[in-house]
């Protein structure tokens, strides 16, 4: 697993699709490269006949296009203007930005990448064969589950285990049991995740921006 440096008493974990970056990568794929008539695997998935990881891997491997088409999916998803400044000034006050993801570290590396930003991953591995995505499940099993290969609730226990503070950001149905673990206060949440928090009763804080996020914590003494 990443070292966290000792200094860094606080851990933001963020989730990517929809949070950080957008379009969801997915989706971008699905629209574009994945042909008509190929089956509906998120309505499997919702129907709970189907994992989110092999729904996910099924749209990756029905692609077409190859390698070329799949960069071209992520030229289309943008992250903040700045990153790297809202990463460095937060990091700077005592947190430290964790991703989970229950994508594929292929294209998130990437558009880290990109935006001159380091910062752990925790997402399924996944590389291109023969002009297909495809994605693995992690090696590590401590932070492994069989519905979404990363286990974003496992991740966040670890870092509560490791420091008093951790918050969480997310906007998906898959993030719901990792926002569940954070204080009301550390918790963010927009679009699916937000709806789960609203149907469970659970307080959350509401952003659009990811860098309304950086910005709220940034606000926080760190003890
Ligand atoms: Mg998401």
């Amino acid at each position: 697993m990443p070292h966290i440096p000792a200094q860094r008493r606080a851990v933001f974990v963020s989730d990517f699709d929809g949070t950080l970056a957008r379009p969801n990568f997915y989706q971008l794929v699905r629209k574009h490269l994945v042909p008509p008539g190929t089956p509906d695997y998120w309505r499997e998935y919702r129907e709970g006949t189907m994992t989110h990881f092999d729904a996910l891997d099924a749209f990756f491997a029905a692609a077409q296009g190859g390698q070329s088409a799949l960069l071209d999916m992520i030229d289309r998803m943008e992250v903040p203007a700045d990153l790297a400044e809202h990463v460095e000034r937060l990091r700077e006050l005592g947190w430290e930005i964790v991703i989970v993801s229950a994508g594929c570290s292929w294209y998130i590396q990437e558009l880290l990448g990109r935006a001159g930003v380091q910062m752990p991953i925790f997402a399924n591995p996944g590389r291109v064969v023969d002009g297909r995505l495809i994605m693995e499940r992690p090696a590590d099993s401590a932070h492994s589950c069989r519905e979404t290969g990363i286990d974003k609730a496992a991740v966040v226990r670890t870092f509560q285990q490791e420091t008093h503070t951790v918050a969480f950001a997310g906007d998906g149905f898959p993030d719901f049991e990792a926002a569940r673990l954070v204080a009301a206060h550390h918790r963010f949440a927009r679009d699916d995740l937000a709806a789960a928090c609203r149907e469970e009763g659970l307080a959350f804080r509401p952003f659009e921006q990811w860098t309304e996020v950086t910005a709220a914590l940034s606000q926080e003494n760190v003890p």
